[in-house]
């Protein structure tokens, strides 16, 4: 049977491109986002048979748990995890809530150890499982403006390279993707001429969402590669 693979925020933006990467290779693809309609017609988009979708907030411990274990139970060990679900509430930290500050660091920090702590006895029975996290070049570099998001950002890279250590005995290898900035919804607000930073992007544009899917797909395939951050900016990082 084909590799299951679950991408978190697969419904659309980066982690959509992703799952349509991976439906054209072959896989089997879960896809989990809050809004069932937008999984559902992500689902119905995909390249291939047997994708299932699941909607499930993955800040929620218990949403995340049940939705692992009707993935387990209709569909089989998990090969692949990607979690690209997360939010921005950028602001500078003077006018950030701590609401806001409490709803990026659960869903872009906690989300993701609340999913890879549920599928991974999954994947610890499949050969060549790989989990990819999103993590953000502001995560490694720091952004004014982005306080919070950053952090969740950094935060997320400590848990994947700790976890890359817990997990390379028993074959399982996880990665952090760190892309700039990135044409989706979560970046819909800034005009391209006129975004702080764009501008001095080297590469001169922002990037495609199937451009960060790519890097992801090798992430997932590269049978050596495991606790690697792999920036994915058009050369922002050179700059910031
Ligand atoms: P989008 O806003 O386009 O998509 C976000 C996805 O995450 C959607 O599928 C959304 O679905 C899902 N999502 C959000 N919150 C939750 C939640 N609590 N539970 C489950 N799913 C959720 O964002 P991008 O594609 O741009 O971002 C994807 C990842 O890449 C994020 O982690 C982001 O921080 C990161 N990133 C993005 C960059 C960019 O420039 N775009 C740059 C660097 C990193 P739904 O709303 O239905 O839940």
């Amino acid at each position: 049977m084909s590799r299951l693979a679950v991408v978190c925020g697969g419904s659309r933006g980066i982690g959509g491109a992703v799952s349509r990467l991976l439906a054209e290779r072959g896989c089997r693809v879960a896809v989990v986002s809050r809004d069932r309609d937008a999984a559902g017609a992500a689902v119905a988009s995909l390249r291939g048979v047997d994708h299932v979708s699941l909607s499930c907030d993955v800040s929620n411990e218990l949403e995340v748990k049940k939705s692992f274990e009707t993935i387990q139970k209709t569909c089989g060990d998990v090969s692949y995890l990607v979690n690209a679900a997360g939010i921005n509430r950028d602001a500078l930290l003077l006018r950030t809530k701590p609401e806001d500050m409490l709803a990026v660091l659960h869903t872009n920090l906690l989300g993701s150890m609340l999913t890879c702590r549920a599928a991974l006895r999954s994947m610890l029975r499949t050969q060549g499982a790989a989990i990819v996290n999103i993590g953000s070049v502001v995560g490694l570099r720091g952004n004014a403006g982005q306080c919070v998001y950053s952090a969740s950002k950094a935060g997320l890279q400590g848990f994947t390279l700790s976890l890359a250590k817990e997990v390379a005995s028993r074959n399982v290898r996880v990665n952090l993707l760190a892309p700039g900035f990135i044409r989706t919804d979560m970046t819909a607000g800034l005009e391209e001429e006129e975004a702080v930073g764009v501008r001095s992007v080297p590469l001169g544009r922002l990037g495609e969402p199937e451009e960060v899917a790519q890097a992801a797909l090798f992430l997932l395939e590269s049978p050596y590669v495991t606790g690697q951050v792999l920036v994915v900016d058009g050369g922002l990082q050179l700059v910031m």
